[in-house]
């Protein structure tokens, strides 16, 4: 059973000239369809403007879509009596981790969620615990976020989201402000809480090499779904990428052009030890 389904989604921003009249319509979301299993790590990958962020709205109700059929968890996310189900089950975390922290210390900070969802105290405690445990942040619970790196903050961010306890997370280009070294934490503090937790992971990303482990990966372009499957299907089809303006991951690529050049290198290359692999088979090493 899927725990996102979605079907001829369909979204229009209405564009204002300055006296408020309207000036155009854009159509940011068009007939997406979408299949997101319990647990599933799904990248959704797209050029600036393909619709990545709208969608991610949609699946926990900051947006709601004009046509279509959108089920999170079994719920019409369609119907506005659902929203706050909706928002249980589905935990955003965003580009900016300085806009997503209220607290000045930051166990107070990951606190937040649950006492506002009522929580009893006992157990918020419990959750701060384990949620900071699991991005890695436990020994800076009693420090000021501010004082922070920016994949630091971020982690505390997805301990946030995480301690309200939802069956899903959607991470809308979380480590786009980040340095390499923080890009790689919060990649590995994500991909943890998916392995172990079970936590239905859907992350959305200009950075293709951010896609490489998801199960499944959707391409958007204008509103529309363009491509889907495993990273290693997305990936090899590297002329299409490229028509999508999307980069290509490194290996991916240097294997499509080994090709190029005759060398017979099988497809769905993603990493340097799967070339090397296959470079040995080739040459008999
Ligand atoms: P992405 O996340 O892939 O960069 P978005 O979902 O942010 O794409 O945007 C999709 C399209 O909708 C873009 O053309 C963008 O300019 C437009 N858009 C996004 N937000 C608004 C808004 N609040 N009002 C009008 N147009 C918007």
């Amino acid at each position: 059973m899927s725990f996102i389904k979605a079907r001829s989604l369909k979204f229009e921003y209405i564009q204002r000239d300055e006296e408020g009249n309207v000036d155009g319509v854009l159509t940011a979301l068009d007939n997406v369809d979408l299949d997101i299993r319990p647990g599933e790590f799904v990248a959704v990958l797209g050029h600036n403007g393909s619709g990545k962020s709208t969608l991610a709205k949609h699946l926990n109700m900051l947006l709601q879509a004009e046509e279509g059929t959108l089920w999170v968890d079994g719920k019409d996310a369609m119907d506005g009596a659902n929203l706050w189900d909706v928002r249980k089950c589905t935990g955003m975390v965003f580009q900016n981790p300085d806009n997503q922290i209220v607290a000045s210390v930051v166990e107070e900070d990951v606190a937040f969620g649950p006492e506002n969802l009522g929580v009893p105290t006992g157990e918020i405690w419990k959750r701060v615990h384990k949620s900071l445990q699991s991005v890695g942040m436990e020994p800076y619970r009693s420090h000021s976020p501010n004082k922070l790196s920016g994949g630091q903050k971020q982690r505390v961010a997805i301990a946030g989201v995480m301690a309200m306890e939802p069956k899903c997370i959607v991470l809308d280009e979380p480590t786009a402000m980040l340095d390499p070294h923080g890009r790689r934490e919060v990649l590995e503090a994500m991909e943890a809480l998916n392995r172990e937790k079970k936590i239905t992971l859907i992350l959305i990303t200009h950075y293709m090499e951010e896609a490489v482990h998801a199960d499944k990966a959707y391409v958007m372009d204008q509103g529309r779904v363009v491509m889907q499957g495993t990273p290693r299907e997305i990936f090899s089809q590297v002329d299409t990428l490229q028509k999508y303006r999307l980069d290509v991951p490194q290996m991916a690529l240097l294997a499509h052009e080994l090709r190029k050049e005759g060398l017979e290198l099988p497809e769905g290359i993603l990493t340097r030890q799967e070339l090397a692999e296959a470079l040995c088979r080739l040459y008999g090493a």
